[in-house]
């Protein structure tokens, strides 16, 4: 049986910044990848209503899923307004048990916004119940594990405070930075007003600068950056640099 890595991130277009490289290496190496947004961008407009805006942004998210051939999942959170409480955890056990995986990947637990870091507390709760047989999820059998689960950089590779995050597990993804720039230029309504605005495309530009940035910190030319949780009763080995060996690098 194949091994499963999930990505769950808030907005469309957050995996393909933070942790498509990974996840296309993952898919080299014969994993299975599934993808989810909490939400489906739905504030990802000036012009287009909740409704129009998020058509569009769904077809982009499974655009771009489709070309790791993953699966793609909205979770029905709104921008904005994603929230810590027991509908929200009872949501994301329920994903989490239902995909099974050997890993998960989620947001920085520092960030710009909230929705970013209410993001990262649910999924690490989402981990840490999925074994739990008393949280129900009705039609959901509970998991017999805890998934590895690792943090990736914050947008920017800053905190809240503006303040450089230190990732700890590195992966090399200049074999693949021409995937996940497909895969960041299949979210095209996002790519376009910056497009207009600086006449080049930009989106993929300040992408390819941040993973040069990380790439520097280890001497390599493109990388994303990751922080492993490695609080109680989670898993202590590093299944990135297990699965991808020589790409990873640890500091
Ligand atoms: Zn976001």
């Amino acid at each position: 049986m194949k091994k499963r890595v999930l990505a769950i991130m808030s907005h469309p277009d957050d995996i393909e910044i933070l942790c498509a490289g990974t996840l296309a290496l993952l898919h080299q190496k014969g994993w299975e990848v599934h993808m989810a947004t909490m939400t489906s961008g739905d504030c990802g407009t000036k012009t287009l209503s909740k409704k129009e805006i998020s058509a569009i942004r769904l077809q982009e998210a499974k655009n771009a899923a489709a070309i790791l051939n993953a699966s793609y999942e909205c979770l029905g959170f709104e921008d904005i307004f994603i929230t810590y409480d027991k509908p929200s955890i009872i949501k994301i056990v329920g994903h989490i048990r239902k995909v099974n995986p050997q890993l998960v990947i989620t947001m920085s637990p520092s960030c710009y916004m909230l929705d970013h870091e209410l993001t990262s507390m649910l999924v690490q709760t989402g981990c840490f119940g999925g074994g739990l047989v008393n949280v129900e999820t009705p039609g959901i059998a509970p998991i017999d594990h805890i998934p590895a689960m690792y943090y990736a950089d914050a947008i920017e590779g800053k905190d809240r405070f503006g303040k450089r995050i230190e990732c700890n597990t590195f992966v090399d993804i200049s074999s693949v930075i021409d995937i996940k720039s497909e895969m960041l230029a299949s979210h095209e309504s996002q790519g376009e007003w910056l497009r207009q605005h600086h006449g080049m495309d930009e989106y993929i530009l300040s992408m390819k600068r941040h993973a040069e940035d990380r790439g520097r910190d280890v001497g390599v030319t493109y990388a994303e950056g990751f922080r492993q949780h490695l609080g109680h009763a989670f898993p202590q080995d590093n299944i990135l640099q297990a699965e991808l060996t020589d790409l990873t690098y640890i500091r």
